[in-house]
């Protein structure tokens, strides 16, 4: 970290508890995210990844604690207020309108969108300008249904960046990918974060996250357990304890 500039936070979850009747989903998180890195979520299925991102996002009321964005508390705002402000999202089950073809999916992505404040994301502001970027372009008129899962989520990404998003929280965007699709899918995060677009991204893909991710945080049962830089998180006694049960290495090389 010699050298490393360390950058503004611009998104900071306070005290973040979400409960689903006798469910603990989120049990009092603090986390922040910084202009420009990109950061990992990691964490065992149903350790309350996902229902951090719909929080943040608006989906769901938190039971207590707070979101602020910018500065500004946004704690419980509807979730097209949330995307307005620049915070976009691609969702775990692939989402796109699918009797439509993938530039109506991506032109429609843009109409609601407001231009970024900062307005750092030149050259991707357009439906025609996102598609290139997602390399989708020679795809545009065939529908949406016809896609396969590499493609799939090249879109949902499309989509969220039709947004104009400051943030882009990505949940598992990996799934169901094969090794080839998923260093493709890693090229295009990267580019994502080089166009200024601070990414969070969930998965499950271990070699991805610790190679993709500068910093990690993981969730176990709704707690915040450890965060760092992978490597640090990689060789947490806790983490490989919770996570996979201890005896294990996660490898990322
Ligand atoms: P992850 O994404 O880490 O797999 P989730 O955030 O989806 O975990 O889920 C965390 C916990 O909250 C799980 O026990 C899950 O069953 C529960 N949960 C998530 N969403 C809901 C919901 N809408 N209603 C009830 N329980 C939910
Ligand atoms: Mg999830």
């Amino acid at each position: 970290m010699i050298g490393r500039v360390e950058m503004p936070a611009i998104l900071e979850v306070q005290r973040l508890e979400k409960r689903f009747g006798g469910v603990v989903a989120l049990a009092g998180v603090d986390l922040t995210v910084n202009e420009g890195e990109i950061l990992g979520i990691i964490g065992p299925n149903g350790s309350g990844k996902t229902t951090l991102f719909n929080v943040i996002t608006g989906v769901h009321r938190p039971t207590s604690g707070h979101v602020s964005w910018l500065g500004e508390d946004i704690t419980a705002k509807a979730p097209h207020v949330v995307a307005k402000k620049g915070i976009g999202r691609t969702f775990q089950q692939a989402m796109a309108f699918s009797a439509l073809s993938i530039a109506e999916n991506v032109r429609i992505a843009c109409q609601h969108s407001r231009k970024r404040e900062d307005g750092a994301n030149g050259g991707l502001t357009t439906p025609t300008e996102i598609l290139d970027f997602v390399e989708l372009s020679h795809l545009a008129g065939e529908g949406a249904a016809n896609l396969g899962f590499g493609n799939l989520r090249k879109l949902g990404l499309a989509i969220a960046l039709g947004s104009q998003p400051r943030l882009l929280l990505a949940d598992e965007p990996a799934a169901g990918l094969n090794d080839r699709e998923t260093a493709d899918l890693a090229t295009l995060i990267r580019a994502i974060s080089a166009r200024h677009i601070t990414v969070a991204v969930i998965d499950h893909d271990m070699k991805l996250m610790m190679t993709l991710c500068e910093r990690l945080i993981v969730l176990d049962f709704g707690y915040k357990i450890k965060e760092g830089p992978p490597e640090e998180v990689r060789n947490d006694p806790k983490v490989l304890e919770v996570y996979l049960g201890g005896d294990v290495e996660l490898t990322g090389n």
